[in-house]
């Protein structure tokens, strides 16, 4: 059928930090058979390289800055020519302002096309507790100082290790995550919403019951050209 888009769906996560676009994005990934694409985590790899990226990369990271849309359309763009098309992906943390999202509508044009934007959502001040309450031992364990706490304030329960505050999980710079989602990020919900792909998920529940929501949401989405074609 003329302009049936055949290949893999391409679905976005939105929502400010802290709402677990994350967890959920990998578990949708994995259920799905998806490719599921982090942006923070392919930063945090290129930093962890020390390479040239990574290195441009560390201070917006740190200060909860945008790592500029050029630096990040051309990493999004190289990271999914090697997935190959036929493939889902769930995107994560990508696009965070209305010019990667254009970017990223040219980039999988003629082929492919956004089939559904997931706005996880939740109020601001629990969002602000889950991230700034975030505390991990060196070897991965992560705690909550408000929801999750150790038996001994700021020690691993399971090794005795000190833990560690995150640069980016420091209450200032959580605030500052938290504006430029609503200055940068947040036009999003609009400009998929003109495009009628926008699905919303409450993602104040616990981990099951959103991801319940969220795969009810997007799962049986088809990109727009093939709900133009077939009516549905
Ligand atoms: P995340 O793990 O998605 O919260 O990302 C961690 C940090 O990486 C963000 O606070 C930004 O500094 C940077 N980052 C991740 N994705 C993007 C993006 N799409 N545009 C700009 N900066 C990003």
């Amino acid at each position: 059928m003329p302009g049936v888009k055949t290949a893999g769906r391409i679905v976005v996560l939105l929502g400010a930090p802290g709402v677990g676009k994350g967890t959920q994005g990998i578990r949708l990934g994995r259920e799905l058979g998806w490719a599921h694409v982090s942006t923070g985590d392919l930063l945090r790899a290129a930093r962890r390289d020390g390479s040239v990226l990574g290195l441009e990369a560390r201070k917006y990271m740190d200060a909860g800055k945008l790592v500029p849309d050029g630096v990040m359309v051309d990493l999004v763009r190289e990271h999914l020519a090697g997935l190959g098309s036929g493939r889902g992906v769930v995107f994560d943390g990508f696009p965070r302002t209305v010019q990667q999202a254009e970017a990223l509508d040219r980039a999988l044009a003629p082929e492919r096309e956004v089939s559904a934007a997931a706005l996880l959502d939740a109020p601001e001040a629990v969002l602000f507790k889950r991230i700034s309450g975030r505390r991990s031992s060196p070897g991965g364990r992560v705690y909550n100082v408000y929801f999750d706490p150790p038996r001994r304030d700021g020690v691993c329960d399971e090794t005795g290790e000190p833990l560690i505050h995150r640069t980016d999980d420091q209450p200032d710079t959580v605030h500052t995550r938290l504006a430029v989602y609503r200055e940068a990020t947040a036009p999003l919900i609009g400009y998929y919403e003109a495009k009628g792909l926008l699905v919303r998920v409450d993602a104040e529940g616990d981990i099951d019951q959103v991801y319940a929501g969220l795969r009810a949401a997007v799962a049986d989405r088809k990109p727009a050209a093939d709900r133009a074609a077939t009516g549905s």
